[in-house]
Parts: structure tokens; C-alpha cells; sequence
């Protein structure tokens, strides 16, 4: 895991990711008793003053608000009986520029303190940490820097590391030129070489301006917010970064990574006294007061007139026919952030308007087949001062522009005159409800950040965890008619602060931008004096001298191997049969929820009916049911469950490799009494959904289609690995046709030359062949037997009536052997950097060596693989690991050198050899901690046995692993090594970008080129 490269500068994200973790971080209340600390108003604690203490009942927790009297430093505590501590410090940096400062900031920082001078420390840290989260975050006006942990040593470790790189970081000249920009030979030792721009932010932000909808997203705020920092690119514009300068970015964090402009948060069991001593002793006190004036976004001055605006982006190439690309969002100015009941209104209207089939906007847009569907901008986004409702659609032809203009506008006249139905509003205000008792994987980090976007602006974070509050308010209003009509009126019909704005495909888009980066590139470098030009080549020289350097990373705090202890147990399991179907049942403290899961069986569909099993996927749930048309039965889940969900699941096998079970994944949770009801709408699903509407089965095609393209360039590397692992597996063959680039390109194709009704019995068919009791093993987490189990006995032998008796329901497919040749495939894309990956298949999960590998991948990361490819090459991120099939992947993300990265991965058992003397015994330790930190993430109730269910992976298998990777030495790594990771061994490889300057294969390879439809 490598957190930092889901830190993707965010726009209007809504909701932050979590990284792709098999399992999830504990929240649950346990049993014990309350550590209340006692901090009581107008008392003061280490040169904090308490000025409130709430009881927040709805979460069973206390929150603490202290200021820093010196500096006036907020702190928010939140104490709750929660294992998994959170600890973050923020800033308000809010640019006038878009040079990027905060974001090179956010990145320099990182580059090594005062007191732990070595680069990338959070990088590091992961290899000397039992840290549940770790990252650094830039929004649009802030930046923050949270992590969590459940051992109380580690905390005390990072805590010191996060707040020594915020207050006192080396910012060196150096570390500026990497992270940021700089001019440089493009080859290093020779001056007479050209000079090229480089640097990590630099490219990361080519790269973001290539995503379109992180370039609409941006466009979009930029306009309809124009004035101060909303009107800048806080992540910095590419033609832009090369205006910063090492002095601005020095003034730039005295000023903003000032105390007096922090929000410091706390959240878990672990004393606040601590953190309030340590603060206050080591940074705090050394600090005068200073005012943040500079640091405040003012509201907006409301429009009187709506404005329209226009914009280009590139050609998707693996999307729709070109002159369907265009996009088009409306968006209004709505209410302060700190008006908390109004931002509360106005997510509950948003998605009365926006979502399913009963929102008005679903009928009047969404159903009409104009557009691929709603646009990723579309919703109600309450992360800046001033918030904004979107509605926007992608991939429409621009005759459909004006029409779907007025269709908005009518549509609001039309909720204006009709309100919404009473059914519809009760099942939007259950789904608030049941979201507050589900026990999320990582509340302490979900509730800040929530609250950080309000608190940024001093809203009123105390009054925004009182949920229940709000919520009854909010039933009271919603059930009025009048009050419907005045919100509407207010925020839509009589609101002038609008922006209409479209977006085309330019073919140029690319030459354009390549053209402006030459012409700057041209005036930075005739602007050179002489001894400008002897600095840049000194410079090259020095810097790379410095990235080669061996730091001592001793000054690092590391956890020691007597506290780390083993702390997950068995989870208590019980396995029985109702009818004929197995189930796995959970007791769990599950906060009046219980979960369902299931899994039914793929394996008997053939090739056709696969192609289509992920499409079946997103349409399942969207048809008329035998007893309910779609809107209604969508009411009816959405009214008694937290909605239902459907996914592709393939499961290798632990112990065989080429041996895996397909199938889908559903799943549902409800409050405790709607078991039944939940129960039911299952049993609605399993009588077969009526797939005969055609004009909706075209309609879900081409939003289905629509949506495939979208993130590919933000997990570019997951798709490249998925791509490299399909060369040299079929259980990974099976899962690139199902979610990887080939399932992307084969649907284009499908799109393109389809038959409705065709699509439609391939789909009928794979609902007859699937859904079916027999067909089915399922899991449910409850707190409460009693009521639970006499229901699921019942749906379960109405599904699938007989005699219980052994039946096993997991049916293994073998896959046929591959062909070993070295095969490379390039996946082409107009983007400006690339995704690289190596896949050599090793051994399965339960084998000897398996241990041995996965530490070794996390050895040859930090040690190789992220100095090298990172820090040396500049890509964004680089490394390696071991997925359960037993493939070994090498990545690079956001690459700007394909060709000399896929050298480095080939060169690493080279690398090794020669490198015996890093294998110490503290790098032995640190690799495997950070695998430790992988499989002791705690686990939440309703995924307790999860893997036993899923995949096979018991407990004690779990537990064996753990143990051989705590035995694993330093000559297994050398070992492993060298016998697996072999430059000759047999391997795929998958690069997806702009790799066509560069020639790819080797002599020993071959090659295969795709270049997507609209190439
Ligand atoms: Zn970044």
C-alpha cells in the first residue's frame, strides 16, 4: 500500500475513497469502560482553553473544543471508546495564483524536518508503523494531514513525525526543483542536451488535466466561482507551476502552515492530554499570534444575470462515437457552508431531484436516451464556502444542448408546482437514518472529513454532529408542501448565480497544450543568463546525486517487535443449511443491523453471456419485478434497506493455483426490523426480473457504456496490472474480461453494433441460469439470533425447498495452462504519461515461499523500486506486490518513462544481487511491519469471516501466514529472489499511455498494440 497515491488533488469530491482494502478498520463500541478525560469549559490545559464539551448521543461520543490561547490553534477532540485513534492537522490555504503552491507544499513538506531530515517520512513511516490510514490531503482550500492508528506507541511515533514535517519542514532548494519543477538536461551529464521541464507535481498535474472530468470539474468552479481562490487551480495549472519560486513557497507555508491557521483533530480512546502537552511544549509555545485574515474565502457576490461558458477537453479514445462526447452541466450558486441546516436540506432535495427512478430529474432527463447519463459533476457538492447543485449530463451530440436546457428549467417549474410524493420523501429520510446506526469502516477519519470543509470556514462543527437534530427538522420541513415550494423557489427558480457550460472534444486538445508547454519552455530557457544555464546542469547533477544518496533513516521513530502484538481473534462462526442452502452466520455487535451477503455461481454461463455478466450486473435491479413496476419496487428497497448491490466476484483458490470461482457478489443491510421486508425484496429478485422493456434496456446500454471510461486514468496502474496478470493467467484472463481494459473495448463494440432484443435474451438468459436458490451460499452479521434466524430460515426454504444435507456451492473452474511466451501488450492512450506494469506468476497463497515473496515485495519497494521510479524517474508512484493468485506485480503510476521503467523492473534480482548488504536485519523488520499493517487492519463487525466466505481464507490460514511472515530471513529474501524474480523468467507486461515514442519490446518479446475505437 502506498497511501499517498490515492491522493489525487481533489475538485469536488464528494466523498473521499477509501484505498482498497479487503478489510475495514473496526468502529464498534466495545464494551469497557468510559475513559472519560474530564476537560471541563473554561478550564485550561496545557496553554488550551476548553470552551465547550458536548455529549453527542446519536455516536455515543463526547466532543472537546479547545483553543491554544497563544496562538489560537482550534483543536477539536472527539472522545469516543474507538481503538482505531485518529489524530490530523490542517491549514486554510487558500492561493490567489495557480502556481500550485499548496499542493507542492503538500509535497515538499514530505521531503524531510528538523528533526527527521530524510525524504518522503510518511513513505517511511509505513515501514516502521502499524498505521490503519496514513495520507496528506489538498482540496480546493485546504490541506490536511490525517492518520489512524490502534497502537498507542505508533501514535505517539507518527504524531511526532506529522507534526515536525507541518511546523518545521527543511523546504530545501532541492526538494523544490524534485516536487515541484525544474528545467533539466534531458540528458543529465550533457549541457548541449535540451532542457526539459520535470518535476513530480508538475507531472502529476499534466496528468490530471487530461482526465475530463477532473478538467470539467475544475473549468466548472473556476467560472461559476470567479472571484478569489475558487477562481485559481489550487492544484496548480501546468502552464502555471513554472512561475513559483523556491522564496514564495517558503513565505507561502510561515504564513498558512501557521499555528493560528490550524484545525487540529483528535478522535478515539487514547488520552487528549497527551496531544495537548506535546503540541503545546514542542511547537505551540515557540509561535506568536497571527492573524489569518489573509487565509479567509469571503462569500461570493451572488449574480444578477446567468453567465454560459464553453470549454474543450480530449477525444476519449476508448469512448462513444466523437461527436456524442460533449457534456453539458447547469449549476446554481446555493448557501453558505456554515448554514448547516440548509446544506442539510439541500443533500436530502438534491437527491430527491437527482437519484433513481422516482427523482424527477431520472424521468425527465435520464429517461429520455439523450445523453450516457448524468455527468460526474452532477449533485449537490457542500465541500466549499459557497455550495453548488449541478445537474449535468456526458456523451450528448451539441444539437441537444438547448433542448436539454429547457428541460431542466422545466423540470424545476415542474417540482416547483408538484412537490414530491410522500413515499419518495420517506424512503430518502430512511436512508439517512440507517446510515447513521451503520457502523462505517472508519468513522473517526469519515467524520472529519466531513467536518474539516466546515470548519475550515468556522462553521459550526459541534452543531453538525448533532445529527438527529437536524434530521427531525428536516422530516418536519420536507412534509410540507410550502416549505418544498419556498426552497425551490429560493434556490433554483428565482436564482441568478447559474452557469450553463459545455464541453467539446478538440483533436487538438493535446497539440495544444504541447504547443503552449513549448513556447513556455522556449521563453523560460532564452531568458537564461549564463550562469542561470551552469545552475541548471549543477543542479541536474546535484539532485540526482542526492536521490542516489543513502539516508540514515535511524532519526525515524520505528515500532519494535515486542509491541507489535497479535490482536485479532477467531471471529465466532457458525455454519448451517435452510432448505438446501449454506449459510455462514455471525453474531456480531452490529449496532441494529443486520447484513446479508451471497454469492451465486457464474461458472455454467458461456462466452457471450459472460461478456455480458457485467452489464446483467448494473441492469438487474433496474426492471419491472412480478410484483412491483421499477419505480415502485425501487421505493420499496429504498424505503426498508440501504439499497441492494450486485458485483463480479472471482475468487482464486488459496491452495491451487489456475483454480478459481466465479460468480456474483450480492449484498444488502437493513435495520434490524426490516428484516423480513429485506428478506422479501430478495425473494421479488429471485422470481426473475421482467427484462421485455426494450426502449430501457437501450437506455441502461448506453449509460453503461458511458460510464466504462471514466477513472481509467486515475487507476491506471490497477488497470495495467490487471492487463500484464491476463498474459500470464486465465483466472485473470476471466477477470480482465469482466472489469479490466478488454471488458472496456468489447463493450464499444457491442455498443456499436447491437440488436436490442439479442442483448435482451442473453441477459434473460443469464437470470434464468443464476438466479436461483440452488444456486446460492450466503452470510449474515447480526446482534440479535432470536429475531434473525426464524426469517432467514424461512426465505431460505421458500427459495429452495428440501432436505438439508452437505451441498457444496462452490464450483472451482480449472483454467487451462497459458501459453508461456513473454508477451507485452500497449494499450494506447492520448494521455501525457503512462502506467507500467510487470506481472510474474509465483506460487499460490498456501505455499511455502508465498510469505517469503510478499515480504520481499514490500522490501524491493522501498528499497529499489520508489527511489528509483519515484524519486530518480519521476513518476508519480512505483512499486510492487503480491496479489492472492500468487502473480507478482511491479507498477509505475503517472510515469513520464515507460521504456526505462520497464527496464527497472526487469533489473531487480540484478539489483538485488548486488545490493545484498540492504538486507539487514532492520530492513528485514520494517518490510515485514508494513505487511503486518495489511493484514492486522481490524476488521468491522459485518466483515468478520468475510475472507472464510469469500475466499476460502480461514483464520487459522490467516493466522499460519502471519506467523511465516515473522520467520521469513534475510537469506529467504535473497532466495526468493533471485529464483522467482529473474530477469528470464516468464512474465507479461502492460503499459497503457502515450508509450509510441518509445519502443517498448524487447527482443525475447512480443508485443501487441490496442488503440481504442476512436483512434
Ligand atoms: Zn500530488
Amino acid at each position: 500500500m502506498y497511501a499517498r497515491i490515492n491522493n489525487r488533488w481533489t475538485l469536488l469530491q464528494k466523498r473521499i475513497k477509501a484505498s482498497g482494502y479487503r478489510n475495514y478498520a473496526d468502529s464498534t463500541l466495545k464494551k469497557k469502560e468510559w475513559v472519560s478525560t474530564n476537560f471541563s469549559p473554561g478550564n485550561v490545559y496545557h496553554g488550551f482553553v476548553c470552551t465547550d464539551v458536548e455529549l453527542v448521543k446519536e455516536y455515543n461520543m463526547t466532543a472537546y473544543f479547545l483553543t491554544h490561547e497563544k496562538t489560537k490553534t482550534e483543536y477539536l477532540h472527539l472522545e469516543r471508546d474507538d481503538s482505531n485513534n485518529v489524530f490530523s492537522v490542517g491549514f486554510r490555504t487558500t492561493p490567489l495564483d495557480s502556481m500550485g503552491t499548496p499542493h507542492i507544499l503538500e509535497h515538499t513538506v514530505l521531503c524531510g524536518s528538523e528533526k527527521y531530515p530524510v525524504r518522503d517520512p510518511f513513505f517511511k513511516m509505513l515501514n516502521r508503523s502499524l498505521a490503519t490510514f496514513m495520507n496528506a490531503l489538498t482540496g480546493p482550500d485546504y490541506t490536511f494531514y490525517p492518520f489512524s492508528s490502534q497502537n498507542e506507541v505508533d501514535y505517539r511515533n507518527l504524531q511526532k513525525v506529522y507534526l515536525d514535517a507541518v511546523f518545521r519542514p527543511n523546504l530545501s532548494r532541492l526538494d523544490f526543483l524534485q516536487e515541484g519543477w525544474r528545467l533539466e538536461h534531458s540528458k543529465l551529464e550533457d549541457k548541449n542536451s535540451d532542457l526539459v521541464f520535470k518535476g513530480v507535481v508538475y507531472n502529476e498535474m499534466k496528468g490530471a488535466f487530461s482526465e475530463t472530468s477532473s478538467l470539467f470539474g475544475q473549468k466548472f468552479i473556476n467560472t461559476i466561482l470567479p472571484k478569489g481562490t475558487y477562481g485559481y487551480v489550487s492544484g496548480g495549472d501546468p502552464l502555471c507551476i513554472p512561475q513559483l519560486t523556491h522564496e514564495h513557497l517558503k513565505t507561502f507555508h510561515s504564513t498558512y502552515y501557521h499555528p493560528s491557521n490550524a484545525r487540529i483533530y483528535s478522535y478515539g480512546n487514547f488520552p487528549l492530554e497527551h496531544n495537548l502537552q506535546f503540541l503545546n511544549e514542542t511547537y505551540l509555545s515557540k509561535y506568536k499570534y497571527l492573524d489569518p485574515k489573509h487565509s479567509v474565502v469571503s462569500p461570493q457576490e451572488r449574480w444578477k444575470v446567468p453567465s454560459r461558458a464553453s470549454v474543450s477537453c480530449r477525444v476519449d479514445q476508448y469512448g462513444g462515437s466523437v461527436d456524442k462526447q460533449n457534456q453539458i452541466a447547469i449549476g446554481y450558486v446555493m448557501s453558505d457552508i456554515t448554514q448547516i441546516y440548509e446544506t442539510f436540506m439541500m443533500t436530502a432535495l438534491a437527491e430527491l431531484m437527482i437519484l433513481g427512478p422516482n427523482s424527477a430529474f431520472y424521468k425527465s432527463l435520464i429517461e429520455k436516451n439523450i445523453s450516457g447519463g448524468y455527468n460526474s459533476l452532477t449533485g449537490y457538492d457542500n465541500q466549499i464556502r459557497d455550495t453548488l447543485f449541478v445537474i449535468g449530463l456526458r456523451d450528448v451530440e451539441k444539437s441537444n444542448f438547448d433542448k436539454i436546457e429547457n428541460i431542466v428549467k422545466q423540470t424545476i417549474d415542474d417540482i416547483f408546482t408538484k412537490g414530491f410524493e410522500k413515499d419518495h420523501i420517506e424512503s430518502v429520510l430512511h436512508g439517512f437514518e440507517l446510515s447513521i446506526k451503520h457502523q462505517s469502516p472508519r468513522f473517526g477519519l469519515n467524520l472529519l472529513f466531513n467536518l474539516m470543509p466546515l470548519w475550515n470556514h468556522d462553521g459550526p462543527i459541534l452543531d453538525a454532529l448533532k445529527i438527529n437534530e437536524l434530521l427531525s427538522e428536516l422530516k418536519k420541513n420536507l412534509m410540507n408542501p410550502r416549505y418544498v415550494k419556498d426552497a425551490i423557489e429560493k434556490y433554483f427558480i428565482l436564482n441568478n448565480h447559474t452557469l450553463i457550460m459545455t464541453m467539446q472534444p478538440d483533436p487538438k486538445f493535446d497539440d495544444i497544450f504541447n504547443e503552449a508547454e513549448a513556447k513556455l519552455l522556449k521563453s523560460k530557457v532564452n531568458a537564461l543568463t549564463a550562469k542561470e544555464k551552469e545552475s541548471i546542469y549543477s543542479d541536474g547533477i546535484a539532485l540526482s546525486d542526492a536521490q542516489k544518496k543513502v539516508e540514515n533513516l535511524d532519526v525515524l521513530p520505528c515500532l519494535k517487535m515486542d509491541e507489535v502484538a497479535l490482536s485479532k481473534t477467531a471471529p465466532a462462526l457458525q455454519h448451517t443449511i435452510f432448505g438446501t442452502i449454506p449459510l455462514q452466520l455471525c453474531e456480531a455487535n452490529t449496532n441494529g443491523v443486520t447484513y446479508f451477503k451471497g454469492v451465486l455461481g457464474t461458472d455454467s454461463l458461456n462466452s457471450t453471456q459472460r461478456s455480458l455478466l457485467p452489464f446483467f450486473i448494473y441492469v438487474v435491479n433496474k426492471f419491472d419485478m412480478k410484483n412491483y413496476n421499477y419505480r415502485d419496487f425501487d421505493k420499496f428497497v429504498s424505503k426498508s434497506t440501504s439499497g441492494l448491490g450486485f458485483m463480479a466476484h472471482i475468487a482464486e483458490h488459496v491452495g491451487q493455483q489456475e483454480q478459481y470461482e466465479q460468480g456474483v457478489l450480492i449484498s444488502s443491510h437493513c435495520l434490524d426490523e426490516n428484516l423480513r421486508k429485506m428478506l422479501d425484496i430478495w425473494a421479488e429478485i429471485f422470481e426473475k426480473p421482467n427484462f421485455e422493456n426494450s426502449e430501457r434496456m437501450t437506455m441502461l446500454l448506453n449509460n453503461y457504456c458511458s460510464s466504462l471510461t471514466s477513472g481509467i486514468i486515475d487507476s491506471g496502474h490497477t488497470y495495467a496490472m490487471q492487463a500484464a496478470r491476463s498474459l500470464v493467467s486465465s483466472v485473470d484472463e476471466c477477470k480482465e474480461s469482466l472489469m479490466g481494459m478488454k471488458h472496456v473495448i468489447d463493450m464499444q463494440g457491442i455498443q456499436k453494433k447491437f440488436n436490442i432484443s439479442d442483448i435482451q435474451s442473453t441477459v434473460n438468459s443469464i437470470s434464468e441460469q443464476i438466479i436461483k436458490g440452488s444456486n446460492l451460499r450466503a452470510a449474515f452479521h447480526y446482534s440479535n439470533a432470536t429475531d434473525v434466524l426464524k426469517p432467514v430460515e424461512d426465505f431460505c426454504k421458500n427459495l429452495c425447498p428440501g432436505d438439508a444435507q452437505e451441498v457444496n456451492r462452490i464450483t472451482w473452474t480449472d483454467s487451462r495452462p497459458p501459453n508461456k511466451t513473454n508477451r507485452g501488450l500497449h494499450i494506447s492512450m492520448n494521455i501525457p504519461v503512462n502506467f507500467c506494469s510487470k506481472v510474474i506468476p509465483t506460487v499460490a497463497y498456501t505455499h511455502a515461499d508465498y510469505p517469503k515473496l510478499r515480504v520481499l515485495s514490500r522490501f524491493v519497494t522501498s528499497k529499489y523500486l520508489h527511489p528509483i521510479v519515484r524519486e530518480k524517474n519521476g513518476a508519480y508512484g512505483g512499486g510492487a506486490m503480491i496479489s492472492t493468485d500468487g502473480a507478482f506485480n511491479f507498477y509505475s503510476y503517472r510515469d513520464p518513462n515507460s521504456r526505462v521503467t520497464l527496464d527497472v523492473f526487469d533489473e531487480t534480482a540484478d539489483w538485488m544481487a548486488k545490493n545484498i548488504n540492504l538486507v539487514d536485519d532492520q530492513n528485514l523488520f520494517e518490510a515485514k511491519l508494513s505487511i503486518l499493517q495489511q493484514m492486522d487492519q481490524p476488521v468491522t463487525e459485518y466483515m468478520k469471516g468475510i475472507d472464510l466466505f469469500l475466499y476460502g481464507l480461514s483464520y487459522d490460514m490467516w493466522k499460519t501466514q502471519r506467523e511465516r511472515v515473522l520467520a521469513v530471513t534475510k537469506e529467504d529474501l535473497v532466495q526468493v529472489c533471485g529464483e522467482y524474480l529473474a530477469s528470464d523468467r516468464w512474465a507479461g507486461k502492460c503499459v497503457i499511455g502515450d508509450g509510441a515514442s518509445q519502443p517498448l519490446a524487447r527482443a525475447s518479446e512480443q508485443w501487441e498494440t490496442v488503440s481504442g475505437p476512436q483512434q
